[in-house]
């Protein structure tokens, strides 16, 4: 049986949908990643991970549904790279909440965005509670579980824990889901390491935040070290992702605000 809620007659969706069923909206992204990453990257990955990890929670019981994935969002870091289409926070703010309201039309009341674009993580947890008060939906917002930081330990090149964009995790996972797509023949690595120096500032789980857009480190686009990445540990971390995304949806299936 599909998974994905838009294949119902809306009649049938409706009658599918309850309670209990928890919703899943994949957001995705069109931007630049690097030479050798297509710029539907941050969709591709998304897709295949909700898709895969939809079926395996309902496999063990929760009745969760997704929805076609959101194909561009707030990709307003890569503005200098042509061929980036993104959106103004404003614009990807008006859509989710437009989801939100849709989504509380229905019987459902659960809405989970997967998100596949780390330039959406901040904006989605004002949005989880814009949706929770206006419409009453419990909101939950997610990475995809895939991205690490590269490094000795799981046998990748050292990005000094930044191998936040088109590094050695993202064209791993490339390799693994669509290696037709990637050419590794331009992969080049670029690592901001004097970034690594500061003990305060950082890119993620530091105190300190910093603005940037992506050319702020280089022309190339590519912020990690892309030049190892293989399809058997893009392999691993497509497991790792789908096996995250399973459990938490397990998860939120059980979650209640209130004991
Ligand atoms: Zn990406």
């Amino acid at each position: 049986m599909t998974r994905l809620l838009t294949d119902l007659p809306q009649p049938r969706l409706l009658e599918a949908l309850s309670e209990a069923s928890v919703v899943v909206q994949p957001i995705g992204a069109l931007e630049q990643h690097g030479p050798h990453l297509p710029v539907s990257t941050d969709l591709v990955i998304p897709e295949e991970i909700g898709a895969r990890a939809v079926e395996r929670a309902a496999a063990s019981g929760v009745d969760a549904w997704l929805l076609p994935p959101i194909a561009a969002s707030k990709s307003d870091e890569h503005h200098a790279y042509p061929g980036t289409i993104w959106m103004e926070a404003s614009t990807i703010w008006n859509t989710l909440v437009d989801v939100g309201r849709s989504v509380a039309a229905t019987p459902a009341r659960t809405l989970v965005f997967l998100n596949g674009h780390g330039g959406n993580s901040a904006l989605l947890q004002v949005v989880n509670r814009e949706i929770r008060r206006r419409f009453g939906l419990r909101t939950f917002s997610m990475g995809t579980g895939t991205q690490r930081a590269g490094g000795a330990a799981n046998g990748g090149p050292d990005e000094f824990g930044m191998g936040i964009h088109a590094g050695h995790s993202e064209t791993s996972l490339m390799l693994a889901l669509r290696p037709d797509l990637v050419d590794m023949s331009r992969a080049v690595r670029n690592v901001p390491e004097h970034i690594a120096a500061f003990e305060t500032i950082g890119f993620n789980g530091y105190p300190v935040s910093f603005g940037w857009t992506s050319d702020d480190f280089g022309a190339s686009g590519v912020v990690g070290d892309p030049t190892g990445a293989t399809a058997a540990y893009g392999e691993e971390l497509v497991a790792e992702g789908v096996d995250f995304v399973a459990r938490a949806l397990g998860e939120i299936a059980a979650f209640r605000h209130a004991a």
